[in-house]
């Protein structure tokens, strides 16, 4: 690991730069916040696209545009827009990718504030979408804009890319592109996907996920006399027996190496999303006598590097077997919705010691190397990519995603910028 002195040569006036331009990033957070880039159903891609793509075209990068058609939700209603944008130092060299997704999830209730307004309030910005991640895309964005503006040499070249729908999966963003090798080496060498993750941390991966739907099946008969029928619900109430006595248990046992955070999440996890037996809720007056011949419940696993999606399956699926075979009557439909696997980088590779070190040299204090308990763009980035060195870091606190008052903390934009802008120059520093 190279030390300080040697990774950031002279780079106090970057530093300078970005404290100086702190109006300028609350400015460029507050324009993010403003566009309400909701997804579902994904509206307002092309608009914040070009807030960002126009912005750095004026800077003398090069700005694609690029609409991920046919994927889930892309429409000429609702297009899915992204944006690269790409800055060459005309010297050989690596390349840094700064991702960051422009989707942000619905409101909801409970704001005191403005959830669009952007409002600047006590070293605050508030806003959905203020922490995850607008406040980081603003931050990745000044950071870089100094970088550059500082006159330090630099090889290679820098990219920043606005991306869409990762709140769904990241099948119209970050997936699509990677998919046409723009995560791909040799275009790409390092990726940091501004998250929110806590300012003085680097986050090198994520648990893996498997959402799936089991159906118990029974056969439907007068409420009156059940024993003519064969009850569904109590069917599945079997399975859930068989999740309380086996299957958690056994998932409360399993550890892993991923220093995920916080400290709950680094077992294995289920949880039981929804549970649905019988007739509809939607009736009207009273519902009729009826044996349930139908119940469904989704699971959300959630799964360790140690784990392999194939044993998560065959782990329900054997106990869905035992119930055939002990219990009279049983049948059941598996349905599997959705799964991604999951991913590490190296926390000793190129991208997470360099981003690091710069948060040893801007914080004062050591980094801390988590995983997230959730998933994010990195599954792309490393599957479909083939690009291991990628972490997310960013400012925000992970908890308020998603929350009523959302809000990011500009001293932490300001430090996160720095350390961006340290680590992009270390990272194009050693090849070049
Ligand atoms: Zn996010």
């Amino acid at each position: 690991m190279p030390d300080s002195a040697a990774a950031f040569p002279s780079m106090d006036p970057v530093l300078a730069l970005i404290d100086g331009r702190e109006d300028e990033l609350v400015a460029l957070t507050q324009d993010l916040i403003r566009i309400p880039t909701i997804n579902p159903p994904g509206d307002f891609y092309r608009p914040c696209a070009e807030l960002i793509g126009e912005r750095l075209r004026k800077r003398g990068f090069e700005v694609t545009y690029l609409r991920a058609e046919g994927t889930p939700g892309d429409s000429d209603r609702y297009p899915r827009i992204n944006v690269v944008a790409r800055w060459e130092s005309g010297r050989a060299g690596p390349c840094v990718h700064f991702n960051s997704h422009i989707d942000v999830v619905e409101p909801g209730a409970g704001w005191t504030v403005d959830p669009f307004g952007g409002v600047l309030k006590d070293g605050r910005v508030y806003g959905r979408g203020a922490c995850d991640m607008k406040g980081g895309l603003a931050a990745s964005m000044i950071a870089i804009e100094a970088l550059i503006d500082s006159g330090v040499e630099l090889p290679g070249a820098i990219e920043i890319s606005g991306t869409a729908d990762e709140e769904s999966g990241g099948y119209g963003g970050v997936a699509w592109l990677a998919e046409r090798g723009w995560f791909s080496p040799p275009r790409v060498d390092h990726v940091i996907i501004p998250e929110p993750l806590n300012v003085d941390r680097v986050c090198i991966g994520h648990r893996g996920v498997w959402w799936a739907e089991i159906e118990t099946k029974g056969r439907i008969a007068h409420g009156s006399m059940p024993f003519l029928g064969d009850s569904a619900i109590r069917h599945m109430s079997a399975v859930l027996e068989k999740f309380e006595h086996e299957l958690y248990p056994a998932l409360g046992e399993r550890h892993s190496q991923m220093p995920v955070a916080p400290d709950g999440a680094r077992t294995s996890s289920l949880n039981i999303n929804s549970l649905h037996g019988g007739q509809g809720e939607d009736f009207l007056g009273l519902p009729a006598p009826l044996v349930a011949d139908s119940c469904r419940m989704i699971i959300d696993r959630r799964f360790l590097i140690e784990e392999s999606l194939e044993d998560v399956k065959g782990e329900v699926t054997d106990l869905l077997e035992t119930l055939v075979r002990d219990r009279p009557g049983f049948t059941y439909g598996l349905r599997e919705l959705f799964a991604v696997a999951p991913t590490m980088a190296d926390r000793d590779g190129p991208v997470a010691t360099a981003t690091a070190e710069a948060i040893r040299r801007v914080l004062g204090r050591p980094a801390q190397f988590i995983c997230s308990p959730g998933t994010y763009d990195q599954k792309h980035v490393d599957r479909i990519g083939k690009l291991k060195d990628c972490i997310a870091y960013g400012p925000g606190v992970l908890d308020l995603a998603h929350q009523p008052d959302e809000w990011v903390g500009v001293d932490d934009m300001i430090a996160s910028a720095k350390v961006m802008a340290l680590a992009a120059a270390a990272l194009l520093a050693r090849q070049g």
